[in-house]
């Protein structure tokens, strides 16, 4: 076949990677497009050949697929942050139902789960659901101060205040903060030389409470930072401000954040609520970031638990409780375990201040946490909850988990390839799938999130 860099081919697309890449054939030859939707019929300019597929940019769409929208957002093509904007969300959540149901027929051997899965539980009006957004400061080619985000796969910042998943005080906070910047020349953070002051803007805001927090990474001390009381006095003019934080990063480190924080004025924390449970967040805390669909995903997964006050629970992999903290308002006795120390420190004030006492959380991981606890104190859990990183679960915990036999399992998950191995392992013998749902927590991007019951057999 005659085909060489940056030719133009005519492609119609047939399929769609989990990563969202639209897939076509030329002669035969499989070309990864992004930014297409199955059914497009593109022209696209060929970036990259290897043996037996090719990558190729998007130049026109020549005939749009009936699935294909304009997107929203202006700057969605450039920014890296959504991926499949273009698609409708109807689509959106089609996509990721049949993620889910193919890595459980494909890698887990489950045929027929179809009809074990519930309709995915999307979001009715999927925009401006993140509570968490970090803006990179710089200048664009022309110098000119700018906060945005990242262009794909690199760290050039493509210009917006106007994100359309994000808060929509960030505006507001972002206009104020640039202001400041150029009316007190205030200069913006350089990777490439390491000079520079100010290099990200991180918000966070309580969707429940309304409280907000502002928290600008200096490459230095808030005392560097000139005037500062004249960008304090600008942000207290927005509604809901409750913290101001400037954090400190000299590294010359992809991570946001450094480690020191001083709160320049008012709290060192927001407060927010998911369901009953109320939250302390802190500029470095994990929290979930669409605290909406999160809501209905411990939701979901409280269901699937079904205590009816007697149960032991465990859940390994909880990060800062969360959803320890949801099961211990139904459960005798919970159970928590985490591998980062910083995580469990907030479960333990977040049990605290909700007046739990019955949660217990360990620090370490869980692979040789629940083992050590199981031989120590020989106590079978009646329920057991997972919510492990993409990676899935450790082999060593999962030999655990089926020595314990729990009634049931409740599998949380953000990746549907290591759910699909993972469960296959434990219905080999004891365990069966009674039921799944999708939650969609991350409209726009490929991202999918579930929840599954596994059940013992005969129990
Ligand atoms: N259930 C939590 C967090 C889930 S994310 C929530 O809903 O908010 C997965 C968590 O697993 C992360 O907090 C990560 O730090 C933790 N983790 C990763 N490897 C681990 C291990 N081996 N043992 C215990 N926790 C681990």
């Amino acid at each position: 076949m005659d085909i060489k860099k940056n030719q133009e081919i005519l492609l119609t697309i047939e399929d769609i990677t989990k990563d969202g890449e639209g897939i076509g054939k030329y002669q035969g030859f499989p070309f990864f497009v992004k930014d297409t939707v199955i059914g497009d019929e593109i022209i696209a300019a060929i970036t990259k050949l290897k043996k037996n597929y090719g990558y190729a940019r998007l130049i026109s769409v020549e005939n749009p697929s009936a699935d294909r929208i304009s997107p929203p957002c202006p700057v969605a093509r450039q920014c890296g942050g959504c991926k499949i904007q273009q698609l409708s969300y109807e689509k959106q959540k089609e996509f990721k139902w049949n993620q889910v149901a193919g890595c459980l027929k494909r890698i887990g051997g489950f045929s027929g789960i179809e009809e074990k899965m519930e309709p995915i539980l999307a979001m009715e009006d999927p925009w401006h659901y993140r509570n968490k957004a970090q803006f990179p400061i710089g200048y664009d080619k022309n110098g000119n101060l700018v906060a945005g985000f990242y262009a794909g796969r690199t760290h050039s910042i493509v210009p917006n205040t106007n994100c359309l998943i994000q808060a929509k005080v960030n505006e507001e906070i972002l206009e104020h903060i640039l202001s400041y910047m150029k009316e007190y020349k205030i200069s913006a953070y350089d990777e490439k030389t390491q000079k520079g002051l100010v290099r990200h803007v991180l918000t966070r805001v309580g969707f429940v409470t309304g409280e907000i927090m502002v928290c600008l990474v200096v490459n230095g001390k808030a005392k560097q930072l000139r005037n500062l009381s004249s960008l304090v006095e600008r942000l207290q003019t927005i509604e809901g401000i409750t913290s101001i934080i400037v954090n400190t990063n000299k590294e010359n480190t992809n991570r946001i954040l450094g480690t020191d924080c001083e709160t320049v004025w008012g709290k060192d924390y927001i407060e927010d609520y998911i369901g009953e449970i109320r939250y302390q967040i802190g500029p470095m805390s994990f929290y979930q970031v669409n605290p909406q669909q999160t809501k209905v995903l411990y939701s979901k997964a409280l269901e699937y638990a079904q205590l009816d006050g007697s149960e032991t629970v465990w859940d390994m992999y909880c990060g800062i409780g969360t959803i320890s903290l949801f099961l211990a308002q139904k459960a005798k006795q919970v159970y928590g375990v985490e591998i980062i120390k910083e995580a469990i420190d907030d479960a333990r004030v977040n049990a605290k201040i909700n007046g739990f006492d019955n949660v217990e959380f360990f620090v370490g991981k869980a692979e040789e946490v629940v083992p050590e606890h199981y031989k120590e104190t020989g106590i079978d859990p009646d329920v057991v909850v997972v919510d492990p990183p993409r990676k899935g679960c450790d082999s060593a915990l999962l030999e655990t988990i089926l020595k314990m036999e729990p009634k049931r399992i409740v599998y949380v998950s953000c990746d549907p390839a290591t759910l699909a191995r993972d469960c296959k392992l434990l219905c080999e013998e004891k365990y069966q799938i009674v039921k799944a749902a999708v939650v969609d927590q991350f409209a726009h991007s490929t991202h999918v999130e579930c929840v599954t019951l596994l059940q013992k057999k005969n129990g």
